[in-house]
């Protein structure tokens, strides 16, 4: 019950069990802006595997509204520069509501470079440009599937053949790629075998962070001569 007792009563009972409104349930939070969380998976499908979650909560992205918008690109450009200092650039990656796990809006981030995705194959249905296709398509549309490299933005209708055809295709790139394994591995095992990997990307993002300071300390200190 985070907004007062007078939450409607449907609101209170989809989110009681959600691990997302939870907060308690996210070990490992890295960033809080007002809106959103940045929080490590805890079950991280490779090193650098982390999640961008509304507080509050919306099924998905596409229900995410537009005032937010400013604040989550500010987010996912810190994320990108993370990545691109430690890793690689990084693919964004959301479920929608279809094959989510947690009902919960969150964006997936992971350090890939590049989806290597081939716009031949016509897997996607639409190239959008901002979170407003999002929220067009899931208003028209309903349920989607989106992913985002620095080239293009892509949404995918919830069907399993496209959903399977993006798994093998990038994923399975992906996770080879950043040293991960592709054999089909329980949430239980991931999270097990994921400790160690939280642990090391978030000494990085310390060194990030502490890195982000010093520019703005030396910023600060230039400005003044
Ligand atoms: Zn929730
Ligand atoms: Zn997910």
């Amino acid at each position: 019950m985070r907004n007062g007792k007078y939450d409607s009563l449907d609101a209170e009972v989809s989110n009681m069990h959600c691990a997302f409104c939870n907060r308690d349930d996210i070990s490992y939070i890295f960033k809080e802006t007002p809106n959103f969380l940045l929080a490590a998976d805890h079950a991280p499908l490779v090193e650098g595997h982390l999640l961008i979650i509304p507080k509050q909560h919306y099924t998905c992205y596409g229900d995410v509204p537009a005032a937010m918008d400013d604040e989550l690109l500010t987010l996912k450009h810190e994320v990108q520069q993370f990545f691109t200092r430690f890793y690689a650039p990084a693919v964004f990656w959301e479920h929608g509501i279809f094959r989510q796990t947690v009902f919960h809006a969150h964006l997936h981030c992971f350090p890939w470079g590049a989806t290597g995705y081939d716009f031949s194959e016509g897997l996607h249905n639409a190239v959008i440009d901002s979170q407003e296709g999002v929220r067009k398509w899931y208003l028209s549309q309903g349920h989607y599937f989106y992913m985002e490299d620095r080239s293009a933005a892509l949404l995918f209708a919830p069907e399993t053949e496209r959903y399977l055809g993006i798994v093998k295709s990038v994923f399975w790139r992906g996770i080879t790629s950043s040293g991960g394994r592709v054999e089909w591995r329980s949430p239980q095992q991931r999270f097990e075998e994921g400790v160690p990997l939280i642990r090391a990307v978030l000494e990085k993002w310390q060194v990030f962070q502490q890195g982000t300071k010093q520019g703005r300390a030396r910023k600060r200190a230039t400005m003044r001569f």
